[in-house]
C-alpha cells in the first residue's frame, strides 16, 4: 500500500462542485488501495478577501491577529472537503495545522516550519481514515497560530510528505504542470515533463507562483519528488526532482516575471565602512526581505545604494531607510513601485557564456530599459518598468527558443 500526499490549491476547492470533484479524486485514490493525506488551501480568493477585510479595519493590523484571521480560510476548506468525502462513504477526518502538530517559528505571517509531528497522522491513518490537513498554518511552541507566507500550502504538503516519508507528493492546481513560462502570460509556453529542484527553486523564487519556493527547498532537502498536476484533468504533469547532467538539455529552461517588486534608493551616502551594515541590519530586524542590491560607483566620496523589496514591505522599508538616512547623513530616499523583475533560468547557463548578453540584446531590441541586473550561476534577472513585463517575457521566451514545437 502506497502513502500518497495530495495538495489541492484554492481554485480547485472554489465552490461546492469543485469540492465534490476533489472529494471524488481523493476517494478514487483511496479505493485504489492507497493511504491518503490531503492538504488544502483556502477556497478561491478567500485569503485575498480576508486580507482586504483586515485592511478596512486597520492599515497595519497586528501580525498575530492577521494569522488568526488568515488561518480561517484553510479551516473552511478542510471541513467542507471532509463533509464531501463523508458523503461518498469513506472514513475521513479534518485536522488544522496545530492539531497535526506543525510546529513553526514565531515570525507571524511568514513563519517557517520547524517540525511536523506524525503521531496524530499515523493514528488516524491506522484507523483507515483519509486525513485532510489545513495548509498554510502551524503553531509556535507557545501555542500561537502562525501562517507560512503566500502560497504556503505547497510547503505544508511537502513538509508533511517528508515527515511521513510518503511515496509521492502530488500538487494539484489549475495548470497541468510547470511550463517554460506562466501560460497565462506567454500563451506559447510549453509544459516541462521534468525540472530540477534548483531550476524550479529559481523559477519559483523569481515569480512563478505555481510552487512556493520554500516547498521546493524542502523537497530538495528531504528528497521528496514533487508531481505538479491539474485537478481538472488526468494529463501527465511535471516531475520536480534531482536531474542528471544527461537530462539538462536546454540552456534556458524558463522565463519568470514578478510584479511584487518595489525599488528603494538611498541617495548621496557617505563612502565609509558600516553604512551598508547600518541599513541592511535595520531592514533585517524588521523581517524585511531585501532582494537585489546595487551600490553605484563612488564620486567625490559619495555613493547611492538602491535595493528591491516586496511591495507588501515597501511602506515599512521606506520608514526604516528614512530613519537610517537621518542617522548617517544621506541626502534623500526615493522609491518606485511601478517596476517588475523579468528573469531567465537554466542550469545550462553555467557552461554557455553569452546568455546574459543575449538577454540584454533582446530587451534592447524591444526598447526596454534595464534599471538593475543580478545574476547567479543559473539565472539572470533584470528590473524593468512594470508596463513592459508581459512584452519582455514573451520576447525572451521566443528568443531562447522555448515555444511549443
Ligand atoms: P494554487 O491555488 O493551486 O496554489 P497558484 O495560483 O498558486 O495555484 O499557482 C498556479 C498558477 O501559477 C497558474 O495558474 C499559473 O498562472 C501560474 N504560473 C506562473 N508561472 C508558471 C509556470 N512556469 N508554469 C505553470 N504555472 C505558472
Ligand atoms: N491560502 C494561502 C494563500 O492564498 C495559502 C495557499 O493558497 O497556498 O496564499
Ligand atoms: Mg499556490
Amino acid at each position: 500500500m502506497a502513502l500518497i500526499v495530495q495538495k489541492y490549491g484554492g481554485t480547485s476547492v472554489n465552490g461546492p462542485e469543485r469540492v465534490k470533484n476533489v472529494a471524488r479524486r481523493v476517494v478514487n485514490t483511496r479505493r485504489a488501495g492507497n493511504e491518503v493525506v490531503v492538504i488544502v488551501s483556502a477556497p478561491g480568493d478567500m485569503t485575498d478577501d480576508l486580507i482586504a477585510m483586515a485592511h478596512e479595519i486597520s492599515p497595519n493590523p497586528p501580525a498575530r491577529e492577521m494569522d488568526m484571521l488568515l488561518a480561517t480560510g484553510e479551516q473552511t476548506s478542510i471541513a467542507l472537503l471532509a463533509m464531501a468525502i463523508h458523503e461518498l462513504g469513506e472514513p475521513v477526518i479534518s485536522l488544522t495545522g496545530p492539531q497535526v502538530g506543525i510546529l513553526t517559528d514565531n515570525v507571524h505571517t511568514k513563519a517557517r516550519i520547524l517540525e511536523v509531528s506524525c503521531d496524530r497522522l499515523h493514528r488516524e491513518l491506522a484507523e483507515g481514515k483519509i486525513v485532510i490537513v489545513a495548509g498554510f498554518q502551524g503553531m509556535t511552541c507557545d501555542n500561537e497560530i502562525t501562517t507560512l507566507g503566500r502560497g504556503g500550502s505547497d510547503t505544508t504538503a511537502v513538509a508533511v510528505a517528508a515527515a511521513l516519508k510518503a511515496d509521492v507528493c502530488q500538487i494539484y492546481t489549475d495548470v497541468d504542470g510547470v511550463y517554460t513560462a506562466d501560460p497565462r502570460v506567454v500563451p506559447a509556453a510549453r509544459k516541462l515533463p521534468v525540472i530540477s529542484y534548483d531550476e524550479m527553486l529559481e523559477l519559483a523564487s523569481l515569480g512563478a507562483q505555481v510552487l512556493q519556493p520554500r516547498s521546493v527547498e524542502f523537497g530538495k532537502l528531504n528528497h521528496v519528488v514533487l508531481e505538479v498536476r491539474s485537478s481538472f484533468n488526468d494529463n501527465e504533469g511535471t516531475l520536480v526532482k534531482e536531474v542528471t547532467e544527461m537530462e539538462k538539455k536546454m540552456v534556458v529552461s524558463g522565463v519568470a516575471g514578478d510584479r511584487n517588486v518595489a525599488r528603494i534608493a538611498l541617495h548621496d551616502v557617505p563612502d565609509r565602512p558600516g553604512i551598508a551594515k547600518a541599513l541592511f541590519v535595520a531592514l533585517a530586524r524588521e523581517s524585511i526581505n531585501v532582494d537585489m542590491i546595487v551600490q553605484s560607483a563612488m564620486r567625490d566620496g559619495i555613493n547611492d545604494i538602491a535595493f528591491t523589496v516586496g511591495r507588501d514591505d515597501l511602506r515599512k522599508a521606506v520608514e526604516v531607510t528614512e530613519r537610517v538616512r537621518a542617522e548617517i547623513g544621506a541626502s534623500k530616499v526615493t522609491y518606485n513601485d511601478k517596476v517588475a523583475k523579468v528573469s531567465i533560468v537554466g542550469a545550462g547557463m553555467i557552461t554557455n557564456p553569452g546568455v546574459a548578453a543575449e538577454m540584454f540584446a533582446c530587451l534592447a531590441e524591444e526598447g526596454i530599459n534595464i534599471h538593475m541586473i543580478s545574476t547567479s550561476e543559473i539565472k539572470v534577472s533584470c528590473i524593468i518598468d512594470e508596463e513592459y513585463l508581459t512584452r519582455a517575457m514573451q520576447s525572451l521566451h521566443s528568443r531562447f527558443g522555448l515555444e511549443k514545437e
